[in-house]
């Protein structure tokens, strides 16, 4: 079992003082059947904040989406938008948009009309349509595409034109479920530069679901993590990596690097559980002399896994438990490290991360 399931409110860290554009208040969904996907939940976002929900499958990420656009209504609770409370507002009485998983384009439409539909729903001229639908396009690159219909695009230009048809009559907040989750790693990397750089431009309030961690972390200027449909932790994407306040966000957030029990008692001499990140762990030979402000544990090389920049080095300990270095590759310096070989793993105590 994890050990979460506390809920913590969670406020933003930027434009404290301001009204934020999303509040949730005691917001809880449960579904026929029993299932509560979102507990009791307690989020603002902050006006122009980029906000990341990372989470396991079925932790109640989409739910949370859903609640905010309107197309679920909350159990118990207060859904408010800049202070407005939309809890049983339709989704199209919200200034949200939401770019899904699978892009829902019309295929019969072209390009340029799937951008522009929003627009005509709104009754916007036909001239300042076309226009602005160009201008969209053009923030996403896929100028010269217009007359396309969307089968016959990649999978990453459909992302586009989906991206360019929830920005196209400029939101106050956009809602991206996955959307990077259907491309090759060198697209989404892309585009998650390419995301982040429209999200600062235009000021736009995002919050995207991701179950990444590289991703979720990458993107944010805060990243929510959930578990069980509610929040674990929330914070700055280097203090959820950094200081995981629990073995679920250590494990889930990174590679899950913990010493416990009688091990945490005998090599840090306390009790309780804690996480290292394994690049903070150096690796020397089992000679070595201690170093007086450094936290040492001997053990045996257990596997090496070379990774090309990186090698990772776990090392099961004499104390019990096992702990992973992360190594840079960096040149010929350091002795060559084999398996079954005795090591002293080293740290600065500064790096043990107590864990509820
Ligand atoms: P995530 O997006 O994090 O994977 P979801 O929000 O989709 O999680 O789901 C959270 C929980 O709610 C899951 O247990 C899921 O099975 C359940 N759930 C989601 N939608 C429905 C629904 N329409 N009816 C019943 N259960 C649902
Ligand atoms: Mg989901």
């Amino acid at each position: 079992m994890p050990s979460v399931a506390r809920s913590v409110p969670v406020t933003p860290q930027q434009h404290t003082g301001e009204i934020p554009a999303i509040s949730l208040r005691g917001v809880r969904k449960e579904f026929s059947g029993g299932v509560v996907a979102v507990h009791d939940l307690d989020l603002d976002i902050a006006e122009g904040e980029f906000v990341t929900l990372l989470g396991p499958s079925g932790s109640g990420k989409t739910t949370v989406l859903r609640l905010i656009a309107g197309f679920e209504q909350p159990t118990a609770g207060t859904v408010l938008l800049r202070d407005r409370d939309v809890t049983t507002a339709p989704p199209f009485d919200r200034d949200v948009h939401t770019v899904f998983q699978d892009y829902a384009l019309f295929p019969h439409l072209s390009v340029l009309r799937n951008v522009e539909y929003p627009l005509r729903i709104a009754r916007v001229p036909r001239a300042e349509r076309r226009e602005r639908a160009l201008a969209a396009l053009a923030t996403v690159r896929l100028e010269g595409l217009e007359d396309r219909n969307p089968t016959a695009l990649s999978g990453g230009q459909r992302q586009r034109v989906a991206l360019a048809r929830a920005l196209v009559d400029r939101p106050a907040v956009l809602l991206l479920d996955e959307p990077l989750g259907a491309l090759d790693l060198k697209l989404r990397e892309q585009m998650q530069i390419e995301l982040k750089e429209i999200q600062r431009s235009s000021g736009i309030t995002f919050v995207f679901v991701t179950h990444d961690q590289d991703e979720a972390l990458t993107l944010a200027d805060r990243t929510i993590v959930f578990s069980e449909g509610r929040v674990a932790q929330s914070g700055s994407p280097q203090e959820v990596y950094e200081r995981p306040t629990s073995s679920f966000v250590a494990g889930f957030v990174g590679t899950s690097n913990v010493l416990a029990g009688e091990a945490a008692e005998s090599v840090l001499g306390r009790d309780g559980s804690w996480s290292i990140r394994p690049e903070k762990i150096s690796v020397a030979a089992a000679d070595t002399p201690a170093v007086p402000d450094r936290t040492s544990a001997d053990g045996v090389v257990e596997e090496l896994v070379y990774t090309g920049a990186t090698t990772r080095c776990v090392v099961a300990l004499e104390a019990g438990g096992v702990l992973s270095a992360l190594l840079l590759n960096g040149g010929a310096d350091g002795q060559p490290l084999s398996r079954g070989q005795a090591v002293r793993l080293s740290w600065k105590p500064e790096h043990e991360v107590r864990l509820m």
